[in-house]
């Protein structure tokens, strides 16, 4: 069974302590992405900010 992969808002730059556990990029990523929009105000996640957070998941391991 494959490890969990971690997510933290801080690790993209925000002053933020909302984290995410999941199964895989693919399934986290929507998630970050409503989590940005609702509480970051950043309705329009752009292809940089998922590079970033795709780098943030995989530096969690
Ligand atoms: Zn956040």
């Amino acid at each position: 069974m494959a490890a969990k992969k971690h997510f933290h808002c801080k690790d993209v730059g925000y002053d933020c302590n909302w984290q995410l556990e999941g199964n895989s990029e693919d399934e986290m990523l929507p998630v970050i992405e409503k989590h940005a929009a609702e509480v970051h105000n950043l309705t329009h996640f752009k292809d940089q900010a998922v590079e970033h957070v795709l780098e943030a998941i995989r530096r969690n391991g």
